[in-house]
């Protein structure tokens, strides 16, 4: 029977607060598998914006792939596929007769675990406008603390009919003065206290539906946006604007395991990270709506410590050294491969990453 490869950690999802949970576990000993299908809102970014140090002519999937060969160079495990099932399969702390605790379950591998970290993200849902879909990234935008700034005194649109949308068009007057709130033809669901600030903000709101878009005359390749052709016939020019209807939380595998689920979809969880079933963690998107790059990793990080006080083997706790003589003690804890690669690390002159230009 062939064996199945087995770790101390399984990271489901390769954005930034995957890579990051990885990352720390990896460096602090513990064999890691991150686990990944394409897509994810990290593919979506075309220039990262609010990360120190980071070029805004980086994107998104430039980063990722950076993260990448440092988590192997590490000596995580990277597979690319995609997580059908994550399941229990043995109690305790590292499983039944020394079994890991979970199996995880992808397209074209079949491994196991003792800790499980979702961090699936979520996905925005499309906005119900023809050909506008085409200019995320150039024009069209999800995420108002990264993109707002971009759009200082510029003409901008919002797409969308409900109290979150008419909230981010209200929120777009610290930056410009000329604000667009277009409903593309739908009635605004939005309760009688937004109403009540939609109708006092200076802020123009459009009921008539869109019909297309059209580029800006710029160089750009691919195109930024130029504008919106409405259903009457006609047109305004704008610098970009922001679509919002929602979003879905990609939340299925940790739902499946019996995590707790917060009202809106995310996946709920404690000042670790972890889930509301022992040994399952997530973080990033699919925890909550702050959708930044840095609060992902910042939720890696946290987490990824976290379960190295979880696992780690040492130090023995007082009961755990009664009885006990230091010769009984085995050390190092980590594996040996990967005690071969810290070696190795000190004696090599390249490493993965970004080089900052001499
Ligand atoms: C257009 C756009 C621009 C943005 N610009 C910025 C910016 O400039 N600065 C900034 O700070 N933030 C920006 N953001 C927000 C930022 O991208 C997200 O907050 C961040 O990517 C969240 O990271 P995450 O790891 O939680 O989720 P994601 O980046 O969404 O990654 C989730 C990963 O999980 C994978 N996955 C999901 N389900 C499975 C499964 N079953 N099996 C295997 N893998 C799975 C996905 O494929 C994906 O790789 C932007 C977002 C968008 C949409």
């Amino acid at each position: 029977m062939t064996r199945q490869p087995s770790y101390e950690v399984i990271v489901v999802g390769g954005g930034p607060a995957g890579l990051t949970t990885a990352l720390y576990t990896t460096r602090l000993g513990h064999r890691t598998a991150l686990v990944t299908r394409e897509g994810g809102r990290h593919e979506l970014v075309d220039a990262v914006h609010n990360l120190i140090g980071v070029s805004e002519e980086t994107s998104g999937p430039e980063l990722a792939a950076v993260a990448v060969a440092q988590l192997e160079e590490y000596g995580a495990d990277y597979y690319e596929d995609a997580v059908t099932s994550v399941e229990r399969v043995a109690d305790g702390e590292t499983g039944t007769d020394g079994g890991r605790r979970f199996h995880v379950e992808a397209a074209h591998a079949d491994i196991f675990a003792d800790r499980v970290v979702l961090a699936t993200g979520f996905t925005d849902e499309a906005p119900r406008v023809p050909d506008l879909q085409r200019y995320t990234g150039h024009g069209l935008h999800y995420c108002l603390h990264c993109d707002a700034y971009t759009l200082g005194d510029a003409s901008v649109f919002v797409v969308g009919h409900d109290d979150h949308a008419a909230e981010i068009a209200m929120t777009l007057l610290n930056f410009t003065g000329d604000v667009d709130l277009v409903l593309n033809g739908e009635d605004p669901s939005w309760d009688d206290e937004t109403a009540t600030q939609v109708e006092t903000h200076p802020i123009e709101v459009l009921s008539r539906t869109v019909a297309s878009t059209f580029p800006d005359e710029g160089a750009a390749d691919p195109p930024w946006i130029g504008g919106l052709e409405f259903g009457d016939g006609t047109t305004r020019e704008y610098a970009g604007g922001f679509a919002v209807y929602g979003r879905s939380y990609n939340s299925d595998l940790a739902a499946d395991l019996g995590c707790d689920i917060n009202d809106d979809g995310s996946v709920a969880v404690d000042d670790d990270y972890e889930t509301s079933v022992d040994g399952v963690y997530a973080v990033g998107d699919v925890t909550h709506g702050q959708n930044q790059t840095p609060v992902a990793i910042g939720d890696g990080a946290y987490a990824g410590i976290a379960i190295h006080h979880d696992i780690r083997r040492f130090p023995l706790s007082s009961e755990e050294c009664a009885d006990r003589d230091a010769e009984d003690i085995e050390a190092p804890a980590a594996a040996d491969d990967l005690r071969a690669r810290m070696r190795r690390h000190r004696t090599l002159d390249d490493h993965a990453g970004m080089t900052p230009d001499e």
